[in-house]
């Protein structure tokens, strides 16, 4: 490591200065990055239970000569840059030289270190920023930063900081982020009276990560992140979906090795899920990018928690891209997710399953598998002829994975990294509840005439329900008027839903118009629920291999396939790990 010099008044001037040291996780970002930026295999962390009267680093990184430890806690005094040039090929994680003299001038400082080339090595002492006593120490080549009283003159920045919890939870963070981008460090983490952590040297990102996330095991479940075009290498590790959480303190990005908040690759990730989770989770993550030191300016946030990308929006596809590659992993092999418009993924991928917008086209293709999800065997056979859509009944006959139906109830089909079980009542559910919002909300769903129309007996209460009901029944693609004093004649049902089906859920939400509103819902919303719920295929009912596959296609497309309306699993993973031990192989 080059000799530490004070920065030219020019370089200094292009650096973002400002606040460096805000809380205690900020001493301990900025001296694990010093520990990084010094080449250390082994970096330990060590805080009081108040981290603000305590924090220890300690690493057998390089360490410093006697100058260089009395130049280090100056202002703008670094090793890592010389000139202005220098600044825009930084690669390491240091380069303005203000952290040790930022975080000195608020506490009680001690540096202890050694170079490999002194036989001794130097301490020093300096209380709010002024050295007040330096000596020899005898110790292994290395560094160790101790910072005591942290803001013990400046109370106002005292009086801002959060509840201990809270400050141990930033700062544990800030390790933990560090730990899983750096599996090759050995790290020692330890919070007095809480946590005593030993992470030895793991031999890549994945047990690092198994360590963290992996419940112990060797497979947790997780996909594994890979992408190199352009100059730009995207690794990393996202989370399976079920694993996803209310907040993104488990998402971690780093950029050349930095760790940064990046409301972009946030955003990339999240799309990559498409619909395996909720809207409103996060998906656990860990994304590494290697890019070259130009295409990304990491001077534009004074604590460095930034970095701003020269080309932002191919970052965003080319991580949102690889993030859908990972996710095949979690969707029944053969059937493609929705893809997202100008993803960049290698040619030869599945095909789009597009779910186009426009919905007329949509009811024909899907229509027949409708029907076919419908139809007990052999029958039908007509209809389907008569729409000419035979051809397509056949080639779907023979699906090309086996989905099993177990007991009536549940579907079972295999996935890349397991089995997964769908509860075939909720998917229908699902699928028919997002139709029928389409169609109540949107333009008329389609409609098909009964060849004999059906007359239904309602009761007055449900005459009543009818009169108020009839526009959205219409949408839904009902065809009822009045016939005689107590009967309405039933023309048309909604396409692709089997007649007994439809004249049951028309006497349910008739039914349901009691509980209208209660909730506060739309009536559509509420309609559209209690239509899917009666409309759907029901615990009991026997499906055929080719209702099967429309189930599975169908469930898939939805915008949220992992839960019924009511919010319900639809289906649930099983991972080939979990089915290994419990045979005990491992
Ligand atoms: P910067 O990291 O931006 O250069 P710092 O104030 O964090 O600024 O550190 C100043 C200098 O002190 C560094 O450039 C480096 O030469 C030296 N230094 C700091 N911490 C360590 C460490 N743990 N091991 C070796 N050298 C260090
Ligand atoms: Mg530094």
């Amino acid at each position: 490591m080059p000799a530490i010099r004070i920065l030219d008044p020019s370089v200094v001037g292009k650096i973002r200065a400002g606040e460096v040291v805000e809380r205690p996780a900020s001493v301990v970002k900025e001296l694990l990055e010093n520990a990084l930026d010094a080449r250390s295999t082994l970096i330990a962390i060590h805080t009081a239970s108040h981290p603000e009267r305590l924090i220890r680093v300690q690493d057998d990184g390089v360490g410093m000569s006697r100058e260089d430890a009395l130049l280090a806690l100056r202002r703008h005094a670094t090793s890592k840059i010389e000139s202005a040039d220098d600044l825009a090929r930084v690669r390491s994680l240091g380069f303005r030289g203000e952290a040790l003299a930022s975080v000195a001038e608020v506490a009680r400082f001690t540096l202890t270190t050694r170079s490999a080339d002194e036989i001794t090595g130097t301490q020093v002492e300096a209380l709010g920023g002024a050295i007040i006593q330096v000596s020899g120490v005898g110790r292994a080549v290395g560094t160790t930063v101790l910072v005591e009283d942290l803001f013990f003159n400046t109370p106002a920045r005292l009086r801002f900081l959060k509840s201990r919890e809270a400050e141990i939870r930033f700062l544990t963070r800030v390790v933990w982020s560090y730990a899983l981008a750096y599996p090759r460090i050995h790290w020692k983490f330890s919070v007095e009276g809480r946590e005593d952590t030993d992470l030895p040297e793991a031999r890549d990102l994945s047990e690092r990560w198994h360590v963290l996330y992996g419940r112990g095991s060797s497979d947790g479940g997780e996909a594994t992140l890979e992408h190199e075009a352009a100059g730009i290498h995207v690794t990393g590790i996202l989370g399976a979906p079920e694993q996803a959480r209310a907040s993104r303190d488990h998402q971690t990005f780093a950029v050349n090795g930095r760790i940064v908040s990046s409301p972009t690759l946030g955003a990339a990730v999240r799309q990559g899920y498409g619909n395996l989770i909720a809207g409103d989770r996060y998906p656990l993550a860990l994304v590494l990018v290697e890019i070259d030191p130009e295409l990304v300016d990491v001077n534009v946030h004074p604590t460095k928690r930034e970095v701003r990308f020269r080309d932002e929006a191919r970052l965003f596809r080319m991580v949102r891209g690889a993030a859908e590659i990972a996710m095949r992993r979690y969707v029944p092999v053969g059937i493609a997710l929705p893809e997202s418009p100008g993803a960049e993924r290698p040619a030869g991928s599945a095909a789009a399953y597009a779910p186009g917008p426009a919905r007329e086209s949509a009811v024909e293709g899907e229509g027949a598998l409708m029907l076919a999800l419908y139809a007990p065997p052999g029958a039908d056979e007509a209809a389907v002829r008569d729409r000419d859509q035979g051809d397509l009944r056949e080639s779907l006959s023979e699906p090309e994975i086996p989905i099993w139906q177990l007991h009536e109830r549940y579907l079972l089909a295999p996935i890349r990294g397991g089995l997964v079980v769908v509860d075939q009542h909720a998917a229908h559910e699902r699928i028919l509840y997002e139709e029928a919002r389409a169609s109540l909300f949107g333009g008329a769903g389609s409609s098909q005439a009964l060849l004999f129309p059906r007359v239904v007996d309602l009761t007055p209460p449900e005459l009543d329900a009818l009169l108020m009901l009839e526009p959205h029944l219409k949408r839904l693609g009902y065809d009822v008027s009045l016939f005689g004093e107590r009967q309405v004649a039933v023309r048309g049902v909604p396409a692709l839903v089997p007649e007994n089906a439809a004249i049951d859920s028309l006497k349910a939400v008739l039914a349901s118009v009691d509980t209208l509103g209660e909730r506060g819902e739309a009536p559509e919303e509420h309609i559209a629920k209690s239509f899917a719920c009666h409309a759907a295929v029901r615990t009991g009912q026997i499906l055929n291999p080719v209702e099967r596959r429309a189930l599975f296609d169908r469930l898939f497309a939805t915008s949220l396939p992992h839960g019924d309306p009511h919010g319900r699993a639809t289906y649930v993973r099983v991972t080939m790990e979990e089915l290994d031990r419990r045979f005990g192989r491992r």
